[in-house]
């Protein structure tokens, strides 16, 4: 489907949008050349100027949107769905050409009811702009992840995406109430947006996590929390990983449920990925929890998480490294941003190196001889620098690597070794990736992620979007 879009195309989505909605040729800016997947990981179709759309649209009403996906069927041409562009799959990329849907054009907030304790918003609103308008009711969202300052809600419910409040409120999609959509058959869906339903499968769900491939998101209504009346932020150190482990499922089997639990450790050479501290200054292992509740409560389930840990050696750190975490949790998202000639701080910092990681879910009981299988794996490749952590839940693991000095060639050996990794994961009942979906880098190991299931997915597919249309190439579709 790499082909330049037909005249006749052109002038049909000129009766739709008007001229200001559309950039074309020379003037499409360098933003939708590419997301959060950048040259220097472990992929290794990646284009030197990124993947160039022929045509950006901005629809701003859902009949817009309808008009344009009857219009691109006609012509049987791609539509990708572009949010915030901070995926890290390469998810929102025109990788066989076609337009770009910029979806910040659904960018209201229609509603927010303190009583109902739900948001009605656009796909294309700014978590982070979400965020602030709830505050002002006393209210939060239940999705903080570290691109928040940037990230849509439809981009966050298209990948279902984790942020910090993930060990108390789930993924993105936990909090999805009811969708209105797009289909690729260009019909408009709006699902009942009620949070209990026993009248079928959920139709929100199939939408969720499917990356624009089944319909483009244009509103959802949200289930949104009441700010606590109390929180506190402390933090661990701990002699290795192991110990630091051990403390995490000792605090879940006790039925402790912090806000927010982030724990890395084996730190070896890697500056900067998520302690925001150079390595040589940061304790073997760490673990930063969020206490949130009433005044009472905090303290006593803080009582009781310094009773868990101490065992596994876990030494109790000052309030500044608490405080310096939380406030900084969200600034490693503004190096991503891509500058006129399409580069950003991020790619600059990583010239000459190459950069991955892998978030995994596995069974609990399996983390550590799987972290152990990792560090062989990394030995085997002769590479040393690494991060393992673990983010809400002890099941949520994760394994950062970097090649300081590296070669072109050395992508596809770090694309070998994160490859290795995702199938051992697989193969141990785990889930190749647990919040950054799936998009251009990971489809190649969908067949194996879901196996007979995949066909069921591209049977929807055909369903949903019978010329696939919607994201051609994501998600194994
Ligand atoms: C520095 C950094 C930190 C990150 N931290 C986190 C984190 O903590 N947790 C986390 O989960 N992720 C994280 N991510 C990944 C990314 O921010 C999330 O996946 C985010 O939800 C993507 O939102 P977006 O609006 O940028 O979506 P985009 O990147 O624009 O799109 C993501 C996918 O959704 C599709 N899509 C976008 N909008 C729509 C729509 N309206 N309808 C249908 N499909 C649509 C796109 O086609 C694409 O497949 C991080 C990324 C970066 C760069």
């Amino acid at each position: 489907m790499n082909r330049l879009p037909p005249k006749q195309l052109v002038t049909e989505i000129k009766k739709i949008v008007s001229q200001r909605q559309i950039w074309r040729g020379r003037s499409v800016p360098a933003r939708y050349f590419r997301d959060g997947l950048r040259g220097y990981r472990a992929y290794q179709r990646f284009p030197k100027s990124g993947f160039t759309p022929y045509l950006v649209i901005r629809p701003e009403t859902t009949k817009e949107l309808a008009l344009l996906v009857k219009t691109a069927r006609t012509f049987r041409y791609p539509l990708v769905p572009f949010g915030g562009g901070t995926g890290l799959m390469g998810g929102a990329v025109a990788n066989s050409g076609g337009i770009v849907l910029d979806m910040k054009g659904f960018g209201s907030i229609k509603e927010i009811s303190s009583d109902d304790r739900t948001a009605i918003v656009g796909a294309g609103v700014v978590l982070e702009d979400l965020e602030r308008e709830l505050n002002h009711e006393g209210l939060r969202l239940g999705h903080d992840p570290w691109s928040r300052p940037r990230a849509t809600v439809g981009g966050a419910i298209s990948t279902n995406g984790l942020g910090y409040f993930g060990a108390r409120y789930g993924t993105m999609g936990d909090q999805v109430l009811g969708i209105e959509a797009v289909l690729g058959d260009n019909t408009i869906i709006r699902t009942r947006a009620a949070e209990r339903s026993a009248t079928g499968p959920l139709l929100r769900n199939l939408l969720i996590g499917s990356e624009g491939t089944l319909g483009l998101i244009t509103e959802a209504t949200l289930r949104v929390f009441p700010q606590p009346e109390h929180s506190e932020m402390i933090s661990f150190q701990f002699p290795g990983f192991e110990e630091g482990f051990g403390a995490l499922q000792s605090i879940y089997a006790a039925g402790l449920r912090p806000s927010v639990l982030d724990f890395g450790g084996d730190f070896r050479g890697i500056e900067d990925v998520g302690r925001r501290q150079k390595s040589s200054e940061v304790p073997n292992a760490l673990l930063y929890i969020l206490l949130e509740g009433t005044t009472e409560e905090v303290r006593a389930v803080k009582k009781k998480i310094a009773k868990q840990v101490s065992p596994f050696g876990g030494r109790l750190r000052g309030k500044e490294y608490g405080r310096e975490y939380w406030k900084l949790r969200h600034e490693v998202v503004y190096r991503y941003d891509i500058d006129e000639d399409g580069f950003s701080l991020t790619d600059q910092r990583r010239k000459g190196s190459k950069f991955d990681f892998v978030h995994v879910y596995l069974p609990a009981s399996k983390v550590l001889s799987y972290k152990r299988a990792c560090e062989n794996i990394l030995r085997r490749h002769k590479i040393q620098e690494c991060e393992f952590g673990v983010w809400n839940q002890p099941e949520l693991f994760s394994v950062a690597i970097s090649l300081p000095s590296a070669r072109p060639s050395d992508t596809k050996k770090l694309a070998r070794v994160v490859d290795e990794m995702l199938l051992l994961a697989q193969e141990i009942g785990g889930s190749m990736e647990y919040c950054h979906g799936s998009g251009i880098k990971l489809s190649h190991l969908l067949p194996k992620e879901h196996g007979h299931s995949l066909m069921v997915l591209k049977t929807l597919k055909d369903v949903f979007d019978p010329d696939h249309i919607l994201n051609p190439g994501k998600l194994g579709l």
